[in-house]
């Protein structure tokens, strides 16, 4: 039977008709491995700052594969994400998934750990720490930037925190290396066998380093180490894989960039919101989610420059 409109109108079923429900678009990373080295996959994140269209995917994450089922190195931003990174690697790696690692402790490395709990998921002892202490306000933050992606993400802290500079999986011999500067603990992974780094964001390539954690002289330092490696190829926190060193190089110029421009700027007796404004060389304001990290910087750092160049009272 089928009511004219105003049939519907005269029996009142108008105003309790169903609401038309419109098709939610499905939110889908589409996650797309790529080799890097033997055995080793990079999946490489939007070089962006987070917004709901990249659904939080700005971060790498890789995996190695090893006789005991793959290494993955960060969880990603989400437990969507991390349920179609482990969909994924459980169909390329024959023995599915052996452990985890995360880098460090920022919410784009860690929230699909939650994806993994069963399984190892390695970490240094201060990053476990940051987790269980800011877990939760990172994941309501992530919810207010990208929405509807996040949906049932919950902070999950590694379950097992690293003892020893050596990582051996399944035969596969890994170079666990505590350093820091980005943030208060920073692992480095060294792959022996092909002899690749995976610096999480010790080393940002063609994107913005961010800082609202870090302590720059301690960054400079893991980087010299991490240049001493000699690596074959690097995987960055973000930006495409390296093989050249770039992402070294870059993100310390960058940083000693930043460390002079806000000396500068307090010295002059700029105040914050004209130190955001200060020109930055192209090079600098042609990386990924600029102006935005740059602002963030100042609003993170800019108080102890204030502070350093008050003249002293005696
Ligand atoms: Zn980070």
């Amino acid at each position: 039977m089928t009511l004219s409109r105003r049939a519907v109108l005269a029996t009142g079923l108008a105003a309790t008709a169903a609401p038309r429900v419109w098709a939610k678009p499905r939110l889908e990373y589409a996650l797309k491995p790529r080799q890097v080295a033997d055995g080793l996959w990079m999946l490489e994140g939007s070089t962006e700052y987070f917004t709901f269209e990249n659904g939080g995917n700005i971060v790498n994450v890789a995996f190695a594969e090893t006789d005991a089922g793959a290494v993955i190195f960060d969880s990603g931003p989400s437990r969507r994400y991390a349920e179609e990174l482990r969909k994924l690697v459980s169909e390329m790696v024959p023995r599915g998934i052996a452990a985890v690692v995360n880098s460090h402790h920022h919410p784009d490395h860690f929230l699909g750990n939650q994806v993994f709990t069963d399984k190892p998921i390695h970490a240094l002892e201060e990053t476990k720490a940051q987790v269980a202490l800011h877990g939760d306000g990172y994941a309501d933050n992530m919810y207010r930037l990208v929405g509807d992606w996040m949906r049932g993400t919950e902070a999950v802290p590694p379950n097992t925190v690293l003892s020893s500079n050596d990582l051996t999986i399944g035969g596969r011999s890994f170079s666990a290396v505590p350093l820091g500067g980005h943030t208060q603990a920073d692992l480095m992974i060294l792959d022996r066998a092909t002899g690749t780094a995976l610096t999480g964001d010790l080393a940002f390539l063609d994107r913005t380093p961010t800082t609202p954690d870090a302590d720059l002289p301690r960054w400079r330092e893991s980087l010299d180490y991490i240049a001493s490696l000699e690596p074959k190829g690097i995987v960055p926190g973000h930006g495409p894989f390296d093989t050249e060193g770039r992402s070294l190089v870059q993100t310390r110029a960058y940083l000693d960039w930043l460390d002079g421009a806000l000396t500068d700027a307090a010295e002059d007796g700029l105040d914050m919101v004209e130190a955001m404004r200060i020109d930055m060389p192209d090079e600098f304001a042609a990386l990924g989610a600029q102006p935005q990290e740059f602002e963030r910087s100042v609003s993170h750092l800019f108080g102890e420059y204030e502070r350093a160049a008050l003249p002293e009272v005696n």
